[in-house]
């Protein structure tokens, strides 16, 4: 991890990247329906693809709360923009730092840190989703290879990506298998006539007898779910926490702006009880939002086994705060809120997603539920 200092120096020149690359084209990148391949590499140069890959591999070195801020940072200009961090550097880069072997890392770290290469996760199918134990894409082993088949749904940057982190079974069992888009038996669809993350190329990857190198294994065979899937997908949470907040601090900052601007009755909105209470109430979980991904972030840094529940925990949180105060938000525009000339509309139908991605709330409840039903009960306790 680098200096404290510079690590802020980074955040506060990713602000101004942001206002000046992303803020302005919001509107534009959002009817094309794509990412600007400039945009892409432009992230690239400045090290944003690499932000929390340690320098040693050519990353920027920045630690688990300035790479949260860094996320807020991207997430609050455009939410599309931010699941390139999501996906391509907390899902596939961290992965492979934390589980690859140190050939695999000098080989292939390199071309994410360059964004030569972009990378997406492939774990959920058509038929599986929270069942993420059971995938149905089936490898077997062949001479000198490893042999998949399946299908994969759903995937964040599918259409675009160079290399996928493909997760598949066999009697039960999943691996992590480094596939690249150039093996023989790999295609990708785009997936359209979505609400939103249209930007996102999120696509169906179809395996046909793909042969992928012994090499290309992350981690251990048989052992995929319990490493590389927990692993990744609780990186893909912390990353999806601060998102969550992302969102919400930006429907704040909008509900706040407008409400003083706009007038009705001969009056600023904000005079308005109902509309104070909405902001009131927003503040409030902005606030409490905040202080969740920064324990996260605390307990990370610190590497303390709590970080996975609190991690857990701040995901659920913020994911759902963003749904509540981008509703709120639309709600104080009015008719305005519906437009695309103003940002609440888009915000409202991001926060949903977060609510889906990386484990949806229900499974979040599940586990944070399994886990207080242990921590808090009280052995002879009373009534
Ligand atoms: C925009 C977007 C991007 C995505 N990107 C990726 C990606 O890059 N890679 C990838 O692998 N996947 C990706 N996904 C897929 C995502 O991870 C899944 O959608 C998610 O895991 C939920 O699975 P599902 O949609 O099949 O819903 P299902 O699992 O079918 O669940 C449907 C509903 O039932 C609830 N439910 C299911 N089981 C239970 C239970 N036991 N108890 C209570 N409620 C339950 C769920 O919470 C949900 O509300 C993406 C999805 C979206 C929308």
């Amino acid at each position: 991890m680098i200096e404290l200092d510079l690590q802020q120096e980074i955040i506060h020149e990713a602000e101004q990247f942001a206002a000046s690359e992303i803020r302005p084209y919001a509107q534009q990148i959002q009817e094309q329906q794509a990412i600007p391949e400039s945009l892409i590499r432009a992230m690239a140069q400045k090290g944003y693809l690499a932000a929390s890959v340690p320098t040693e591999y050519g990353g920027l070195g920045l630690g688990p709360r300035s790479y949260g801020q860094l996320t807020e940072v991207f997430g609050k200009a455009l939410p599309a923009v931010r699941s390139l961090l999501t996906v391509h550097t907390s899902l596939v880069s961290e992965t492979l730092v934390r589980f690859g072997t140190e050939e695999q890392k000098s080989s292939w770290l390199p071309k994410l840190v360059s964004g030569e290469w972009i990378g997406a996760f492939g774990l959920t199918e058509p038929e599986v989703g929270s069942d993420a134990k059971n995938v149905k894409t089936e490898w077997r082993e062949e001479d000198d290879a490893y042999v998949l088949n399946g299908t994969k749904k759903w995937i964040t940057f599918g259409h675009l990506a160079d290399v996928f982190i493909i997760i598949a079974s066999k009697y039960g069992r999943s691996t992590a298998f480094w596939v690249e888009r150039k093996f023989d038996g790999v295609l990708t669809k785009p997936i359209e006539g979505v609400m939103v993350g249209g930007e996102t190329g999120l696509a169906e990857i179809e395996l046909h007898e793909v042969r992928v190198p012994k090499s290309h294994i992350i981690g251990r065979l048989n052992e995929g779910f319990e490493y590389i899937v927990t692993g990744a997908l609780d990186q893909g949470r912390y990353s999806i926490a601060w998102a969550g907040l992302a969102i919400a601090q930006e429907a704040l900052d909008s509900m706040v702006t407008y409400s003083r601007k706009r007038k009705q009755f001969d009056q600023k909105l904000h005079h308005f009880q109902l509309i104070r209470g909405m902001i009131g109430d927003a503040v409030t979980k902005v606030h409490a939002a905040r202080a969740l991904c920064l324990r996260a972030a605390e307990l990370r840094e610190a590497r303390d086994p709590q970080a996975v529940m609190e991690t857990t925990i701040a995901k659920y949180f913020t994911s759902k705060i963003a749904v509540e105060v981008a509703n709120d938000a639309l709600q104080v525009h009015g008719a305005n809120g519906i437009s695309n000339e103003y940002p609440v509309s888009r915000l409202y139908k991001e926060a949903k997603i977060l609510e889906i991605i990386e484990g949806s709330s229900q499974m979040q409840q599940e586990m944070i539920s399994h886990y207080g039903l242990k921590a808090y009960y009280k052995r002879g306790g009373g009534v």
